[in-house]
């Protein structure tokens, strides 16, 4: 991927600008959802053609967010990385300029101040790590890395019960660990005045969403609170990614509760081209636009 899809927005002193890895991916909507299908892909005629094909496939995107606030220079998630081990056949597809995307914009790794991971999944924790020489480094040397303190409880948990660590874990969480440079932080932690984070579990236990307030304008980053806009019509959807259904799809129609209405930019971590709009109330449910 390359600095032509870039995008930036601005949210009153706050900017946010995006950097991709896989965009645009068609994936058949059984590879994400359990109870999802083309057809019923279909029956949200908005969706198209920003969202899913006319064949009622959807059109995700692997991507970070570079939010500049008061100074700081702020990772929200880092995609999934370079020479990793890959789970899934798709993220072998990824030949990434990352780094040299985030330098097009005059942020060299050594300037990342904080790396957020909304959790830690392998296509969120990529480039917190890169290969040299005969081990992983931390990428962003002068950054703090703030995970969620109940998320990593939950991952060292997995961890001790299947009495291995996953390949995302030991290529891409522990070397930063290993550094120093974690801070554990609380759910509902603040890293500006501008910036803080929303507890927004049942993806996994400790996942966050991050909720930008600055003079006077709203946006929040959705991590995978859901992870393609056809659940704001159907945020009863289950992926086959998720830790606790019940909690998330709870916790979905509670974000939409909350960021309903045009006061909120809503920029998805997954969503496609254009990635950021607003959640519309429609009928019992909910629908996306960025018009
Ligand atoms: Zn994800």
């Amino acid at each position: 991927m390359a600095a032509e899809h870039i995008r930036q927005w601005q949210i009153g002193s706050v900017q946010v600008t995006r950097i991709v890895e896989l965009f645009g991916l068609v994936d058949a909507p059984g590879n994400l959802f359990i109870d999802g299908s083309p057809e019923a892909v279909q029956r949200h005629a908005w969706l198209a053609p920003h969202h899913a094909t006319d064949r009622g496939e959807l059109l995700l995107s692997f991507q970070a967010f570079l939010v500049r606030s008061q100074g700081l220079n702020i990772m929200i998630d880092t995609c999934l990385g370079r020479h990793k081990t890959y789970e899934h056949a798709i993220f072998a597809q990824v030949q990434s300029q990352f780094l040299e995307d985030l330098e097009s914009i005059d942020v060299p790794a050594a300037a990342v101040d904080r790396v957020l991971c909304t959790h830690l999944h392998a296509d969120h924790v990529g480039w917190n790590t890169q290969w040299v020489g005969t081990q992983w480094q931390p990428t962003f040397p002068n950054a703090t890395y703030l995970f969620d303190r109940g998320e990593w409880t939950h991952v060292q948990a997995q961890a001790r019960a299947s009495a291995e660590m996953p390949h995302h874990v030991s290529e891409s969480v522990l070397p930063v660990m290993d550094a120093g440079l974690v801070q554990l932080v609380e759910p509902c932690y603040r890293i500006t005045d501008e910036i803080s984070l929303v507890p927004t579990p049942g993806h996994t236990p400790g996942h966050v969403s991050v909720h930008i307030e600055s003079a006077g304008q709203r946006a929040v980053i959705t991590g995978d609170v859901l992870h393609h806009p056809v659940q704001f019509a159907e945020p009863g959807w289950r992926t086959h990614f998720c830790n606790d259904h019940q909690q998330a799809q709870e916790t979905r129609r509670k974000f939409m509760r909350t960021y309903q209405g045009r006061d909120t930019l809503v920029i998805g971590s997954h969503f496609a081209e254009p990635t950021a709009g607003w959640i519309l109330r429609d009928g019992d449910a909910w629908r996306f636009t960025s018009e």
